[in-house]
């Protein structure tokens, strides 16, 4: 057991939410560390908010709305052309935050944080492409904004999801009250000082960094908060739409994974393993996203196990700020104790630990470093192959046939993301397009603004990026004349 320290002379503090186009100090008085995760060392004392400051926020966001709802496109167009610039501009910042509150990789923060950046511009390309009004006979239908969205973010990549959902929100023609997560007060309070200066009209954005079952719970409760778009785990996800029944709120949930790699039996190995690896490992493992079931083929499990065990030594532990470093500390102490856990039962129901294991890595004891894990022969219905760890944890799995792959990779309660690899691009294609998950890609991660993102099954509900996330954040009207 690790117990975070503290250098009083050091530590930064933030007492204040970003409200009606302000920064107002906080009415909830409960103060929270943050803990920088390579050291454990509190780096910031956060004052969190209560219900009274979330109540502020919606109303600001409310009043906006009365104005901003009825905006044209040129309008929308116009603001997020600006939100971009401001984000832009502060991109070093935000990776220097997202660095050191969260430990996040540089290799895996800068680009992550491009393509939040990025939604800001994606979201305008798609909403200039849009159809808004249909008309036929006396029937007219326009898209409308839902009205005021509460906005509720996970702290693996806090920075990706605020821009994301804001910039599918704006283009609605929505308001907006953020909550992120509280882990990453930091990162979140560079992004809306930059945000700021986009010069917003006052009240669109409200963001308000407390609990979830305070501030996130009143958003979930609240009859003027329309809509909810959510990134996290399943359980509070559940929550949320039980909760946001009272009000029928709409929802659009982001939740986890336990994402499958097909390995094809004409994968080129030399290739394969590094890219089945980097989707396992990206973000030290703590993805939505990440591959953590590899399929191989069982003719091919000794010379995959060497590919493996070749391809390790490139995945270097380490200080996250270093471009070498692949795989840095997770989150928290607790996050820690989840990953440890489950390596534990990985080897207690008799999987076979190819590289890694329990405890942290040499040289690394002060953070809450792991180590980069490979179990091979797992079973699908072991516990490994089934929960999500959200740690650098991979599981190797044989399959027999195509068919039994495919069978495989969609047993699974999550069907958020999946890859195939091979070299045939028929077959790959051919498998891709039998697999039960809201994206595929085959032959390593690329990415495509315009394209959704989202899961089937316990994955979630809904989609972001592009038309189908702006989508999310729009009702339907028709008027008929007669
Ligand atoms: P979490 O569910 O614990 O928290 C997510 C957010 O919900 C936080 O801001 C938290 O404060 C808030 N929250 C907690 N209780 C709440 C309540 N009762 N009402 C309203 N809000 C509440 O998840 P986490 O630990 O922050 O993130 C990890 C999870 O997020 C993983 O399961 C991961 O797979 C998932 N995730 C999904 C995606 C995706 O795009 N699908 C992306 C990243 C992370």
């Amino acid at each position: 057991m690790m117990n975070a320290t503290t250098n009083d002379d050091a530590i930064k503090t933030i007492t204040t939410h970003y409200i009606d186009g302000a920064f107002v100090e906080s009415h909830g008085r409960g103060v929270m560390d943050i803990v920088r995760p390579t050291d454990a060392q509190v780096i910031a004392r956060v004052t969190l908010a209560d219900e009274e400051d979330t109540r502020r926020a919606i109303a600001a966001a409310k009043l906006a709305f009365a104005t901003y709802g009825h905006s044209i496109k040129e309008e929308r167009a116009a603001i997020l052309r600006r939100l971009h610039e401001a984000a832009s501009a502060q991109i070093d910042d935000l990776t220097a935050a997202m660095v050191e509150e969260y430990g996040g990789v540089v290799q895996f923060a800068e680009p992550i944080l491009q393509t939040g950046i990025g939604a800001f511009l994606a979201a305008e390309k798609a909403l200039q492409e849009m159809e808004w009004t249909r008309s036929w006979d006396k029937t007219t239908v326009t898209l409308e904004p839902v009205g005021v969205a509460g906005l509720i973010t996970a702290w693996n990549a806090t920075a990706l999801f605020i821009c994301l959902k804001l910039a599918s929100a704006v283009a609605a023609g929505c308001t907006v009250v953020i909550k992120p997560s509280e882990l990453s007060s930091l990162q979140t309070r560079v992004l809306v000082e930059a945000l700021h200066k986009a010069n917003l009209p006052k009240g669109l954005l409200n963001v308000v960094t407390g609990l979830g079952n305070v501030v996130g719970a009143e958003l979930v409760r609240h009859p003027d908060v329309d809509k909810i778009s959510f990134t996290g785990s399943v359980a509070v996800g559940q929550s949320i739409m039980r909760d946001g029944a009272a009000t029928m709120k709409r929802i659009t949930l982001e939740l986890g994974g336990k994402s499958p790699t097909i390995l094809l039996d004409d994968a080129e190995l030399g290739q394969a393993i590094p890219a089945a690896l980097t989707m396992a490992f990206m973000n030290s493992g703590q993805a939505c996203a990440a591959g953590t079931r590899l399929l191989v083929p069982k003719n091919r499990l000794e010379a995959v196990k060497q590919a493996i065990r070749g391809a390790m030594q490139a995945f270097l532990v380490g200080d996250p700020a270093d471009p070498k470093t692949a795989v840095g500390p997770m989150v928290s102490q607790k996050q820690y104790e989840r990953v440890q856990s489950y390596i534990r039962k990985g080897i207690e129901d008799g999987a076979e630990l190819l590289v890694g294991g329990e405890g942290r890595p040499a040289g690394f004891e002060a953070g809450y470093f792991v180590k980069p894990t490979v179990f091979v022969n797992v079973k699908n219905d072991m516990t490994i192959a089934r929960e999500e760890i959200f740690g650098p944890v991979l599981s190797v799995i044989t399959y027999e046939s195509e068919d039994e792959a495919i069978e495989i990779a969609n047993d699974s309660k999550y069907g958020l993301h999946a890859a195939v690899i091979g070299t045939d691009a028929q077959r790959s294609r051919r498998v891709a397009s039998q697999l039960r998950a809201g994206r595929v890609v085959i032959n390593g991660m690329t990415d495509d603004p315009q394209a959704p993102w989202g899961g089937f099954k316990y994955s979630g509900i809904g989609r972001e990026y592009g038309r189908y996330g702006i989508n999310a954040f729009l009702e339907t009207r028709a008027i008929l004349e007669g």
